[in-house]
């Protein structure tokens, strides 16, 4: 039997919103989201009495609608810290901004600014313009233009070259990246028709060659980013890939994937071929992204000759696939840092951050370990340990870099489990990895230790 008496005493709606709690959340939420939690929360307390349960004080009411106000007003979006030891995480939305562009892109955000205006002349100017130079500087090529990232790079460049004609590409590059952007995918939707040639670890100029005729529109060569073939392999170079295309009639496209504007090993990274290189061994256009190694918002840059450029720039798709203001304030701060190479790892969280050493993220592991152990409590145990963080997103995959952390076990499964979900749900959450029956923090991207303590503090004991 309900009990009605139960019932008829619970508050209305209009009383507990006028209680000094539920008053203030109205202020804060806004009086409708309030009035529809309140109203939530009466409808479970209803249910509640019908199933035989006694009914809720007012207190536990309001708490009850204060909880879920709060809950929905969090955002997924919020600040987190990434000890995940992969540093361009693409779920985690890669590369962290510079100070410089932070800056530039709130300029964008909050002002007017001549986008699309010459401010010299006063007539209507191209959005790219912000950006062509400077990456023409920084690339040694022709001409430069930019879309929404660089799958879509790849789509609009392979569209504007091949539309209706044939795309040689080796059969070792056939790459799926995370995110089901897989080439020979790309390839159909880009309108092009998808000549696989050689073996999957080798491909030789001679099967390029018998494959380029009439129908051929270009030769394409793709970085395989996330995986490697070792052993016997064999790849044509670019140099020798450019001098068949170019024999052949057609223009060579090299999608480097990641793309880097400097020679890394100067910061103990491996060595990979800039965009430089690339376009110097005669590549006829290159596409690589904005927010991998680059370290600046996403984007995808298409480099490269001249009638080329001004081929994706005529294509349809590109006003499908451009960048707004506040990205491209963004990216001419970040591209400017790079004609300061001396000061870049400073100034470039991406690069000061793989740029770390093993010794210093120990140090760093050492001076948490007992403060994290006193903020876990019970929860864990807690021990420095030596990892190897990832760059990720694709770039360098079997380079992993020497780092340190700290490792935190709770015995069984269900609890270590449990802990992550906690450390998940956090206000600031925090992400680590498990292995071997722990969770590791890998300490390499933490740069805010007193947030990080501040944040554990506040898990459930
Ligand atoms: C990452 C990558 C892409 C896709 O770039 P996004 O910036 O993620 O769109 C395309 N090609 C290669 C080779 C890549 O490594």
């Amino acid at each position: 039997m309900p009990d009605h008496a139960a019932l008829r005493a619970l508050p209305s709606v209009d009383q507990l919103l006028r209680t000094t709690a539920l008053a203030a959340a109205c202020e804060r939420f806004g009086h409708a989201a309030t009035a529809m939690a309140v109203r939530r929360t009466l409808d479970d307390a209803r249910d509640a009495i019908r199933a035989g349960q006694p009914a809720p004080l007012p207190e536990g009411l309001i708490a009850q609608a204060l909880l879920a106000l709060e809950a929905a007003d969090r955002s997924n979006l919020r600040p987190l810290f990434n000890l995940t030891g992969t540093v361009l995480h693409t779920n985690l939305g890669r590369a962290l901004l510079a100070e410089a562009a932070i800056e530039a892109a709130t300029a964008a955000m909050r002002e007017a600014a001549a986008l699309e205006l010459d401010l010299d002349t006063g007539r209507r100017g191209e959005r790219d313009d912000h950006l062509r130079v400077l990456l023409c500087e920084l690339t040694g090529a022709e001409d430069a233009t930019l879309v929404n990232n660089n799958a879509a790079a790849v789509l609009i460049a392979l569209n504007a070259l091949g539309a209706g004609r044939e795309a040689i590409v080796s059969r070792g590059e056939l790459i799926e990246i995370g995110g089901a952007f897989r080439m020979p995918d790309i390839m159909q939707r880009a309108g092009v028709r998808l000549v696989e040639v050689g073996t999957t670890n080798r491909t030789h100029p001679k099967d390029y060659r018998a494959a380029l005729r009439p129908e051929t529109g270009l030769i394409l060569k793709v970085h395989p980013s996330n995986y490697r073939i070792e052993g016997f392999t064999a790849e044509v170079e670019n140099r020798d890939l450019a001098a068949l295309a170019h024999e052949g009639g057609v223009p060579l496209l090299n999608d480097l994937g990641s793309g880097t504007l400097v020679d890394l090993s100067r910061w103990g990274l491996k060595r990979e071929p800039t965009v430089r290189d690339t376009v110097l061994e005669g590549a006829d256009l290159v596409t690589f992204s904005g927010d991998k190694l680059l370290g600046g918002p996403q984007a995808g840059f298409i480099v490269g000759r001249k009638d080329l450029v001004a081929a994706v720039n005529r294509n349809p798709l590109k006003r499908a696939l451009r960048v707004d203001k506040i990205r491209i304030a963004a990216l001419v701060a970040t591209l400017k840092l790079y004609r300061d190479p001396e000061r870049l790892a400073e100034r470039l969280p991406t690069l000061r951050l793989l740029a770390r050493k093993q010794p210093e993220i120990l140090a760093l592991s050492q001076r948490l370990a007992a403060p994290v152990a006193e903020a876990l409590g019970s929860r864990a145990t807690v021990e420095v340990c030596a990892c190897r963080s990832q760059i990720g997103s694709g770039a360098l995959p079997i380079d992993t870099l020497p780092s340190a952390g700290l490792r935190l076990a709770a015995g069984g499964g269900t609890a270590l489990a449990r802990l992550a979900a906690d450390l998940r749900a956090l206000p600031r959450p925090v992400l680590g990895h498990i292995a071997d029956d722990a969770l590791v923090l890998d300490l390499r991207c933490l740069e805010d230790e007193a947030g990080l303590l501040a944040s554990l503090r506040a898990l459930p004991r």
